[in-house]
């Protein structure tokens, strides 16, 4: 085995003490380490003069120590070892707090480099906890461009950079590049050797940038691999299904009860001349919340069965699946389309007799939830799948269900405005289309951010709207969507809320820990108007439609994502009301006043994801696994766009060469795109 895949023990001076303190960090094999980037940099090359010195700056220095070492104790529990030193232009006085031990290690006439931060009281020039080397052993502290580590307890800055550095100088030789070397020169990128050195130890700023070039797109590059792979796209698609025209879809279209917006209509042709191409049809539509992308979706299927093909729509969760399949009767029921619902809470008789029509081709257009993307599920002749709310769903399951298909052009619908970089990688090859423009006649939602005093006013609100015949959704604050705690305050506020101040009304509650026959049945009596007020989790985050309901009360605002608030935020809006949408904001910060105002002035979604990201910055924006893609070390989606272009480009090359990666030069670069996506790996067939 090689080097890098070795367990970090193996590095000497790495007990089993330090192997779990670094455990904790993620670093379990020497690659770990190695990939362990510094956070930042300390440049410590520049040597200072005593006599240059300006108060509050950062300097190193080589002095000779002046004055005995003496040890002062001002109090119990406190020590002060402090000396004198001085370099050929002044004098500078060092003090070390508690570091007894400093009085044994440096002595009169010691020559030292030291670095610290420069305090200047008076005339005297003083620096406190100076760090320090003795000549004989610099070079790694001071006197160079230090890393600095982002850290755990119990290990220290320099013992990291030690072991970092000891495991660089002991097996450089054995690193090896893993990017192809034709690419390599092609791209006329540094070593995999020299890049990893530099990353931690820099000579200069030039390095520097070498390095970090050639790491960020080593990994956008298995990145955008890995993807490919998952999205069973190694090979450029030609061979996609013909739809034919049709003119049937005039005709719905005529049967609505309302217009159709030109960004539909926009969008609808793109959509169609995609499925009557050769080509496989890859198209992302986005469309804000509200924009109708739902009847698009149904345009797209009708079409697939005026070619005899079968389609399938997949939802995130069963209130949407059963919206949608709705919807689908609404619209097509005269045109004897066969149409089923696939969930998970349905009888097991049922639903083997669904999949086996399903099967036989008895089914022309099936709805559901993840229950189609199961093994069991096969179709006669899937020509088409839609995934609604596709954020919802990681990449993997998104490639499984047109896998079902051979070749079918596949759809993917989202409200979540993404910003372009992460739609490249997300999707690459794909094509976007966007509607962006909302129905005629909808009244913008009114926004206000309140503060918790003056809750019981909003409530006093809610009251006059729930008595003028409306409805009210208002959601609990997010705790931790991984546990059911927030099912838990959800429930708490549903009893205050029940006892306290709405005691007159009906009011639902609505969590994640629910049964989905419970959820479904909250939810259709809110539907129904049988419950004036929804007390909920974000599991009503997308999709759902209850034109009546026009309040959207949001507790604990500050803690929700503005995207994420502008999606519940699109729960209410739908019908004919002047909708309101009030924000509790607990927090005083300056950021989240700013986010809240941010929501209060614009209703428009891509305006907010592009605030959002501006605000809170890349790093939170993406760190979400939400759209199942791995944490990226070093690379930044926002800034390296233009390295993230050429890796794809390069990924697709290399996967087109060698869709397998089974060639002695890829081997290792499919050792590491394994290893990124382990997770997701498991369940394709990639070998
Ligand atoms: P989303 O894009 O959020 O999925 P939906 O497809 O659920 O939106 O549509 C929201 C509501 O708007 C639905 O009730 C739908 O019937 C209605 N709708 C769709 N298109 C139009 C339109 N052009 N004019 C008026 N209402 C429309
Ligand atoms: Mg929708």
């Amino acid at each position: 085995m090689d080097i890098l895949g070795k367990p970090v023990q193996h590095i000497k001076g790495v007990g089993p003490k330090k192997t779990k303190l670094l455990n904790k960090i993620d670093i379990k094999t020497v690659e770990d380490l190695l990939y362990y980037f510094p956070r930042s940099y300390e440049d410590r090359r520049e040597i200072k003069k005593i006599s240059t010195l300006q108060n509050g700056e950062k300097a190193n220095l080589k002095v000779v120590i002046y004055s005995n070492p003496k040890v002062n104790r001002p109090r119990r529990n406190m020590s002060i070892v402090k000396m004198i030193a001085k370099d050929e232009t002044g004098i500078i006085y060092l003090s070390w707090f508690n570091q007894n031990y400093i009085v044994n290690q440096l002595k009169l006439g010691d020559i030292i480099y030291i670095s610290g931060k420069v305090k200047k009281i008076g005339t005297n020039i003083e620096i406190q906890n100076p760090v320090y080397e003795k000549i004989k052993d610099s070079g790694r502290k001071t006197g160079r461009i230090i890393p600095i580590y982002q850290l755990t307890e119990g290990i220290s800055n320099n013992e990291l950079t030690k072991i970092i550095e000891y495991t660089l100088l002991t097996y450089y030789i054995e690193f090896k590049d893993i990017i192809p070397k034709n690419i390599i020169d092609e791209l006329k990128l540094i070593s995999f050797g020299e890049a990893i050195k530099n990353i931690h130890f820099p000579a200069d700023r030039l390095s520097y940038i070498k390095s970090k070039e050639r790491l960020v797109f080593e990994e956008l590059l298995i990145l955008q691999m890995g993807l490919l792979i998952l999205r069973g796209k190694t090979s450029s698609n030609n061979n996609g299904i013909k739809f034919s025209k049709d003119d049937n879809i005039d005709e719905i279209v005529k049967s609505l009860p309302y217009k159709l917006t030109n960004a539909q209509k926009r969008v609808f042709e793109e959509i169609s001349k995609d499925m009557e191409s050769s080509k496989q049809m890859n198209r992302l539509v986005q469309g804000d919340v509200g924009s109708g992308k739902t009847i698009i979706a149904i345009f797209a299927m009708m079409k697939a069965y005026k070619s005899g093909y079968q389609s399938a729509m997949m939802a995130p969760t069963e209130i949407l699946a059963v919206q949608h399949y709705e919807s689908v009767i609404r619209v097509l029921s005269r045109y004897n389309i066969r149409c089923e619902l696939l969930v998970s809470n349905i009888s097991a008789k049922k639903k083997s007799e669904i999949l086996r029509k399903v099967e036989a081709g008895e089914v022309d257009i099936i709805v559901g939830t993840h229950a189609l993307i199961q093994e069991k599920v096969k179709f006669y002749n899937l020509g088409l799948t839609i995934t609604d709310e596709q954020h919802r769903f990681g990449v993997r399951q998104r490639a499984t269900l047109s896998m079902k298909g051979n070749n079918s052009d596949i759809l993917v619908m989202t409200a979540t405005p993404i910003p372009r970089t992460l739609a490249l990688i997300l999707y690459g090859d794909l094509d976007v289309s966007i509607i962006d423009e909302l129905p005629a006649g909808r009244k913008k939602i009114k926004t206000y951010a309140i503060t918790s005093e003056m809750k019981e006013r909003a409530y006093g609100f809610i009251r006059e709207q729930i008595n003028k015949g409306r409805q009210a959704y208002i959601v609990c604050p997010l705790v931790d969507e991984s546990t059911n705690i927030d099912a838990q305050s959800a429930t708490q506020l549903y009893e205050l809320l029940r006892e306290k101040y709405f005691s007159e009304f009906r009011l639902g509650l609505l969590h994640g820990q629910m049964k989905s026959t419970e959820k479904d049945y909250i939810m259709s009596e809110f539907k129904n108007g049988k419950i004036d007020i929804l007390v909920s989790t974000t599991v009503i985050e997308v999709g759902v439609n209850v034109a009546n309901a026009n309040i959207m009360m949001i507790e604990n605002s500050e803690r929700f994502g503005l995207a994420q608030l502008h999606q519940l935020r699109g729960r209410v809006g739908r019908g004919e009301y002047q909708s309101y949408c009030i924000l509790v904001n607990e927090s005083k910060s300056r950021t989240s006043k700013e986010r809240m105002s941010i929501m209060e002035q614009t209703n428009d979604g891509f305006l907010i994801s592009e605030k959002d990201l501006e605000i809170r910055g890349p790093g939170q924006f993406f760190g979400t696994k939400q759209h199942g893609i791995p944490e990226l070390k070093i690379a930044n989606l926002l800034t390296d766009i233009n390295a993230l272009k050429i890796a794809q480009k390069i990924a697709i090359h290399i996967l087109k060469e060698d869709p397998n990666l089974i060639s002695e030069e890829n081997k290792m670069l499919k050792k590491k795109i394994i290893n990124l996506f382990n997770r997701e790996f498991d369940l394709i067939s990639f070998n």
